[in-house]
């Protein structure tokens, strides 16, 4: 006899990537960004170690809010804070998704909606994405309560351009979620797209660009009612304190991010191109990350293999994704490592 729901019993959890505990590693397998964040990032979190920890936080984190408000060009109302994008993304689903309701999603991409929408008991109606990932054209036509473009999509790294994904808001129903976890590293955003359409939610993270993925902070952005009604099922204090405080100091030295998003794109331009060199396909990448691959070639070996020797890259044990390995953008110095250690194989 099982204590859990039926659903809960039968699913695979997520699995993250992995996060070791020690020893000295070349991590290149979740796309944490390998500079540090800001100076005032690290002093508004030092000056969090007060007594004031005994106080819950604003529950609906209104510094971050306004702060993100100005740069982004909003209202406070169009924005609500995570516990990280995945809070958000969790948020959604359970304020849209009931048993049999139906979530449309490009495949493949982001592993954890399949799992959020299998929570909900929902059902998820997949479409491949064709080999050089771009949309389906299949997307124009599909219905349900939720459509989740993760856009660039992960692992592919690959873009959709802003006007593609302004059709299919206004071809869709139900809500759009562009999930823009890695935009900071690519040409252009949706957020534009939220003036006259009241069914978009753009979701950002402070994960990637702004280097606080160990501190948990997402935005989402969207129409003020949509926001509210989605803000009904979040948790009560779902960011801390020393969150909030982190985020708004990220925030306030944007120009910081934007020198090591910088820097991450000329090395990422430098990793395509040697990758390339040693044989492997390279998909134009428009995040901190990029997918290799070598057609019909399984890469587990070779993942194995880096990991023996210190280098963490994902590899992912599907069918579509077998032949490829996902590495993340890491220094110069990191990426001279990989391909060292990658030419040894
Ligand atoms: N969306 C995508 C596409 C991601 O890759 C990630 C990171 N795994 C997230 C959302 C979640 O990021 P976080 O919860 O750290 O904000």
């Amino acid at each position: 006899m099982t204590r859990l729901r039926s659903v809960v019993e039968r699913m695979h959890a997520y699995v993250p990537g992995e996060q070791p505990r020690g020893g000295p590693v070349v991590k290149l397998n979740t796309n944490e960004n390998p500079y540090p964040p800001a100076p005032g990032v690290i002093a508004a979190v030092a000056a969090c170690a007060s007594a004031d920890l005994r106080l819950y936080p604003d529950p609906s984190a209104t510094a971050l809010r306004e702060a993100a408000a100005r740069v982004y060009g909003l209202a406070p109302e169009q924005v609500l804070v995570g516990n990280g994008s995945d809070d958000l993304l969790t948020m959604l689903t359970r304020a849209t998704v009931g048993a049999d309701d139906v979530v449309v999603y490009p495949t493949p991409t982001y592993s954890l909606y399949d799992t959020l929408v299998t929570i909900q008991e929902g059902r998820s109606l997949t479409i491949p994405f064709p080999s050089d990932f771009s949309l389906p054209p299949a997307l124009a036509f599909a219905e349900g309560r939720l459509l989740l473009l993760c856009n660039p999509n992960s692992p592919s790294g690959t873009c959709a351009s802003v006007d593609a994904i302004a059709g299919l808001v206004e071809s869709f129903d139900g809500v759009v979620v562009v999930d823009e976890a890695y935009v900071d590293f690519a040409p252009a955003s949706s957020l534009p797209l939220l003036a006259g359409h009241d069914n978009l939610v753009v979701l950002r993270t402070f994960s990637k660009s702004f280097s606080l993925a160990g501190m948990r902070i997402g935005l989402a952005f969207g129409h003020p009612e949509l926001l509210a009604g989605i803000a009904k099922v979040k948790d009560s204090y779902n960011v801390s304190r020393v969150a909030i405080a982190a985020g708004v100091a990220a925030l306030e030295d944007y120009a910081w991010m934007e020198r090591n998003v910088a820097r991450i794109v000329a090395t990422r331009a430098h990793l395509s191109k040697a990758l390339t060199g040693l044989g492997y396909d390279v998909l134009p990448s428009a995040a901190n990350f990029v997918l290799a691959r070598r057609a019909g070639e399984d890469q587990a070996p070779a993942q194995a293999r880096l990991r023996e020797r210190g280098v963490l890259v994902r590899h992912f044990a599907t069918p579509q994704l077998q032949d490829a390995l996902r590495i993340t953008v890491g220094t110069d110095a990191e990426i001279d490592r990989l391909l060292a250690e990658l030419g040894k194989s």
